[in-house]
């Protein structure tokens, strides 16, 4: 059988059983169940036994080993097997977490994943794209990534680029013909489309020949990378820490070993000091507690409407410093009306155009045809902007379905944001007719005449100013003006940029869109948190800066510049002088990326949205891209760190402060399981340099770090977002977590427990040895459970809101703590002495009391 790029349509239509009006919905049902869904199979995931075993792999845990097997060496079996079984449910937990961990990118990703514009029953509509069948009818333009191979049976002006697939970096320009050539290599077929291309401009009606692992990326590719995820600056540097503090915690525990020895402790004995410091120290549940934080995070803003595409995006959403935005759909509502027309006759409210007038109905004709939207039932399809046009047509009385009809679209040029035109060619009156809108300032320049009456003629300087202070005059009222011009092209042909000019001007079109009620105190909430708030928009800068005003963006002092000003303005001088400048008005993609790097270059992290296909560099550039989940392109997703399912600007700085927040939760408990260690870790070296017994035993440190401990620390993580994060400056993401302030606090906490702790061991071992250990052990954890409340945030617990969960962690904690106490079954496996009495108990539970007591007094008298 011949190529699929050497037959004709027909020949198509009748193999694939399907026809330009598309498959039927119930047809493409059972063709996705034979074909399978449209997405490539992934890659082999790590197994349960090699994740398993993984959790082995860590210096700390090895040391944890070594104590294990000193403690079978000593004698203390049950230590041993209490190492040995914390141990495997340490694995058992952390493979949990990590298929847990998995599942929920995959959720996330699958919230984030492309949907596909086809053809079915005759209708356009859109489908995930994971639903395509071979047969389809598929509907690509500028900013789509193709999602299965197919055969163009219509092109205008499509430009793709496959360097997915092909390496090359070049867009190809498609077309529609037949190719008679039976060996074709890939980036020569230029009737075919390949899942995985970038459509960079113009737009085709293709059939889908192959989906899934049927494409050509499936063939090559096979094997996509699975959901697994690189570790976060964070995870680095806590993995760093941790080696780190394996070293040191090896040396400390080298020297009380020797201590021992010196002072003439039993060998055994020695051992034992050396294994409980080891165990004291090492935080064994800081990882997991670090991952889950981040996941609760993510998991909390997909609810709020962001969706962070990897976990190294939330702890950069937390050092956001400037937001540079855009202006339409993200700040406004993009729910365009239009509100007055303009020709040479007059200005005209939207409700008192005239279709009889010719010239209103020339305005009108001409943003019909030279559209690419639809209005279907309710529901509006496509760019805005456009479809406030076909509303406006309906609103005068016309349907935009008929007058498509009188005159069918013989070709086009698509809009793109860098020209910030559209044109289109029909046969209208007997005559080739090229409509054309765009920008007023950019289509103006293309004129040189103008229709007055029902003719054309020469455009004059004086036509020129009226029409610019028109449009002045209506941006200024923060209306979004389109231009309308014509042009006679006299044959039917192909039509190309250069016909862009010497354009016959008919008239304006101003729209409103309102800012989002949402926009003003987002901005007000971003100047609060030492946020720079910037927008970067494709309008005029009159409507711009009417509307940046009006949200509080626009300040006294600032300025706003267009970027033809940037075109002149080297980056050096650039990165002077951004931070004077709230506003950029008529940017082109290429200049965001210069925007971004100056307040980069500034120190700044920037967080930059875009939604068009030639966003995607300086999404890539900026620290976290953004992009928007209604109204953005594939590629533009695909590029992005975050996607607003919203599109709405109120959603980033939202997300900004869950980002501040999973940071503050997640040093927060670091706080409070360092702290923690640190008590033990004192309390084992103040009894071992003064010669007394051991303060705890190996398993009784194990129950506190992995079990009453890691309650509190999760319960941290659940801490809601408070007011506070918004009144500090951006975090500077360089700065390490263990800074002066917090290293102060946790000695200082540590330092606080680790007294009552001594002090109860004394009380315990004025009666005997054994009761001073189990004295010690209940207060260090009890001490510990209780100081969980102070590590939810720094303000004093009466104001901090409301977290159940803390409350939980206690109850439950302390459960555990008391079972061990008092159920006699648990004593000899935790080492608990049997002369523990109620007033011992109520002496624990007073001297637990007392850090917590003095923290949160200290914190209300400050606070006062
Ligand atoms: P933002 O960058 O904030 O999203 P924008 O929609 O104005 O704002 P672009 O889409 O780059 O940015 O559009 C640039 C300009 O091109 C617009 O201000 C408008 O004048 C013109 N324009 C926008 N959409 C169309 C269109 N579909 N056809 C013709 N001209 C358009």
């Amino acid at each position: 059988m011949d190529k699929l790029w050497m037959r004709k349509k027909e020949e198509l239509f009748r193999e694939y059983e399907t026809s330009k009006h598309g498959l039927s919905g119930e047809d493409a049902e059972k063709r996705l169940e034979k074909h399978g869904e449209n997405k490539l199979r992934e890659g082999k995931r790590k197994g349960i036994v090699q994740v398993f075993f993984e959790q082995f792999a860590d210096l700390l845990v090895v040391i944890l080993i070594v104590a294990a097997i000193i403690s079978a060496l000593t004698g203390g079996m049950e230590g041993t097997i209490v190492i040995i079984t914390v141990l495997i449910l340490n694995a058992i937990l952390g493979t949990v977490q990590h298929f847990k961990a998995e599942k929920s990118l995959e959720s996330l990703k699958a919230m984030s994943a492309p949907n596909a514009r086809v053809i079915r029953d005759g209708e356009k509509m859109e489908v995930p794209a994971v639903k395509l069948v071979p047969g389809d009818i598929l509907l690509l333009e500028a900013g789509d990534v193709a999602a299965a191979d197919g055969r163009i049976l219509e092109n205008h002006s499509l430009q793709v680029s496959e360097s997915a697939l092909t390496g090359e970096s070049e867009n190809v320009n498609k077309s529609a013909d037949l190719i008679e050539k039976e060996e074709l290599p890939l980036g020569d077929r230029l009737n075919m489309v390949f899942s995985g291309s970038l459509i960079s401009y113009g737009r085709a009606v293709v059939l889908v020949t192959g989906t899934g692992m049927e494409t050509e990326i499936g063939k090559i590719a096979n094997l996509m990378e699975s959901a697994q995820e690189k570790a976060t600056p964070l995870q680095r540097s806590l993995d760093d820490f941790s080696k780190k503090l394996s070293f040191v915690i090896l040396a400390i525990c080298v020297v009380v070993f020797g201590l021992g020895v010196w002072r003439g402790q039993a060998l055994a004995d020695a051992l034992m000091f050396a294994v409980a410091l080891a165990v004291a120290a090492i935080p064994e549940a800081l990882s997991s507690i670090v991952t889950i934080g981040l996941a609760i995070g993510t998991q909390k803003m997909a609810k709020e409407n962001a969706i962070i595409k990897n976990l190294r995006a939330v702890e950069s959403l937390g050092c956001v410093s400037v937001i540079c935005s855009d202006k339409t759909g993200t700040l406004t509502q993009n729910k365009m009306t239009v509100q007055k027309v303009f020709t040479l006759s007059g200005t005209t409210d939207a409700d008192d155009v005239d279709c009889d007038k010719k010239q209103h109905r020339e305005l009108i004709v001409t943003g019909v045809l030279c559209n690419d939207g639809a209005i279907s039932g309710d529901a509006k399809i496509g760019d805005p902007t456009e479809t406030a046009l076909l509303s406006f047509c309906r609103k005068t009385g016309g349907h935009e379905g008929d007058i498509r009809g009188d005159y069918p679209r013989l070709g086009e040029l698509p809009f793109d944001s860098d020209r910030k035109l559209m044109s289109t060619l029909h046969q209208l009156d007997g005559k080739i007719l090229m409509m054309t809108k765009g920008a007023p300032d950019v289509l103006l320049s293309r004129c040189n005449k103008i229709v007055e009456n029902d003719t054309n003629r020469e455009i004059t300087q004086k036509d020129l100013d009226r029409i610019i202070a028109e449009n002045q005059a209506l941006s200024s009222q923060g209306l979004r003006v389109l231009a309308f011009g014509k042009k006679e092209i006299g044959e039917q042909r192909r039509l190309t940029l250069e016909d862009e000019r010497d354009l016959t001007f008919i008239g304006l079109i101003a729209m409103m869109d309102p800012p989002r009620l949402e926009s003003a105190p987002a901005v007000a909430d971003c100047l609060r948190a030492g946020i720079r708030p910037v927008m970067i928009t494709g309008d005029h800068k009159v409507t711009a800066s009417a509307i940046a005003k009006e949200i509080g963006i626009l300040q006294e002092g600032d300025r706003a510049v267009e970027g033809a000003e940037l075109e002149h303005i080297s980056d050096e001088e650039l990165r002077d002088m951004v931070k004077e400048i709230s506003v950029y008005a008529r940017v082109s993609p290429e200049h965001k990326i210069r925007i971004v790097r100056a307040w980069q270059e500034n120190g700044y992290i920037a967080a930059m949205t875009g939604d068009g296909v030639n966003d995607a560099p300086a999404l890539k550039q900026a620290d976290i891209g953004i992009a928007m989940g209604i109204t953005g392109t594939e590629v533009s997703k695909d590029a992005a760190a975050m996607i607003l399912t919203d599109d709405n600007f109120a959603t980033i700085v939202k997300a900004v402060g869950n980002g501040r927040n999973v940071y503050a939760n997640i040093k927060n408990s670091i706080q409070f399981l360092l702290s923690g260690n640190l008590a033990g870790i004192i309390t084992v070296l103040f009894t071992s340099l003064l010669g007394l017994p051991l303060p705890f035993t190996a398993v009784q440190l194990l129950f506190i770090n992995l079990l009453t401990d890691s309650l509190p620390a999760l319960a941290v993580n659940m801490e809601k977002p408070t007011g506070d994060l918004l009144n500090d400056k951006p975090r500077n993401p360089k700065e390490s977590i263990l800074t002066r302030d917090f290293v102060k606090r946790l000695v200082l906490q540590g330092g606080l427990i680790a007294v009552v702790t001594i002090i109860a061991f004394y009380v315990g071992l004025g009666e005997n040895p054994g009761l001073a250990s189990t004295m010690a052990f209940a207060t260090l954890c009890l001490a510990r459970l209780f100081h969980g409340f102070n590590c939810r945030g720094i303000r004093s617990i009466f104001r901090l809101p409301n977290n159940p969960y803390s409350y939980g962690a206690f109850a439950i904690g302390g459960a555990l703590l008391m079972s061990v106490l008092l159920f006699s079954g648990l004593h000899q496996l935790f080492d608990i002495n049997n002369a523990l009495t109620a007033t011992h108990i109520l002496q624990i539970v007073g001297l637990a009391f007392v850090p917590t007591l003095i923290i949160q007094l200290e914190r209300l008298a400050r606070g006062r």
